[in-house]
């Protein structure tokens, strides 16, 4: 397995440029999460494939020039690309749906989004963060609905809209089992940047400043949540990359329930004290 390259994190727009410019630096070895589910993104930006057993699922598709890492990540797996049924999209931000219009384009999925982020591509696409990068914009072909779960072949995903980061950000949740019918629950906080929720960014943004009660909100909706094996939406988040090295036959290091809590109560602490220090009222 060649080395999973670490790239500067400190820096979001170095983190940008590098992802479109140079996105080889990027590029990191995929693999095994859970029994049928395997990491395909890059250093910086998470993507997950999900073996149903009847087709694929791809959560989030990186930047547009990182998408041939993508693809390259799930034939090394020994899946192929074109067995992608469904894309789930976790927001409408360029670093998780820049590649959306090309995977969609190549494998003819189904396309779920949050339907209140679909403003950004019809009316504020400045919101995407594309800083001028290529981009092809896409319709969704269904909103979520967390009343109705999305299924196909062996698994249920079941949505939660968990707005905040973006108006539409939706979390995903479900169960895999292994060989041995072990279960383990999985999730995935589809965005917990409070970067957009600052005095200077949610005015800019034309956003109320509830969103940030929102965002708590859908923070503590899933904070109870029993989840074994935390999906980061960015590896960083629970240092999925870091954990890379533990993997045995008999050894899932990211199976440890303890790391979902740990993320989102560190978020709500962050969102709390952004209120608290705000300058703006509601
Ligand atoms: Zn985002």
């Amino acid at each position: 397995m060649k080395e999973n390259i670490k790239i500067n994190m400190k820096d979001p727009r170095q983190l940008l440029i590098q992802g479109c410019e140079r996105p080889w630096e990027a590029a990191a070895e995929p693999f095994k999460v859970a029994p049928h589910v395997y990491y395909v993104g890059n250093s910086w930006v998470g993507s997950y494939l999900i073996d149903t057993g009847d087709g694929l699922i791809l959560i989030d598709a990186t930047m547009h020039n990182q998408v041939y890492l993508v693809l390259e990540s799930i034939r090394k797996l020994g899946f192929n690309p074109n067995d992608i049924k469904i894309l789930l999209l976790s927001h409408v931000h360029y670093d998780h749906c820049g590649g959306i219009r090309p995977i969609k384009e190549y494998t003819g999925a189904k396309l779920y989004m949050g339907k209140e982020d679909e403003y950004f591509l019809t009316e504020r696409p400045d919101l995407i963060y594309t800083e001028g990068y290529a981009f092809g914009s896409f319709k969704p072909d269904e909103y979520y609905d967390d009343n109705r779960p999305i299924t196909l072949g062996n698994m249920i995903i079941h949505t939660l809209h968990t707005p905040g980061h973006t108006p539409g950000t939706t979390s995903f949740f479900f169960d895999d089992k292994d060989e041995y019918g072990n279960v383990c629950h999985c999730g995935m906080h589809g965005g917990i940047g409070v970067n957009t929720l600052d005095d200077e960014t949610i005015q800019k943004n034309g956003w109320p400043v509830s969103m940030r009660e929102d965002f708590l909100n859908s923070l503590l909706k899933v904070r109870n949540m029993k989840i074994d094996i935390a999906l980061g939406s960015h590896p960083k988040q629970t240092n999925m990359l870091e954990k890379v090295y533990k993997i045995t036959d008999t050894f899932n290091p990211f199976n440890d329930d303890t790391v979902w809590r740990k993320l989102i109560d560190g978020r709500i602490a962050m969102i709390k004290k952004l209120m608290q220090t705000s300058n703006l009222t509601i």
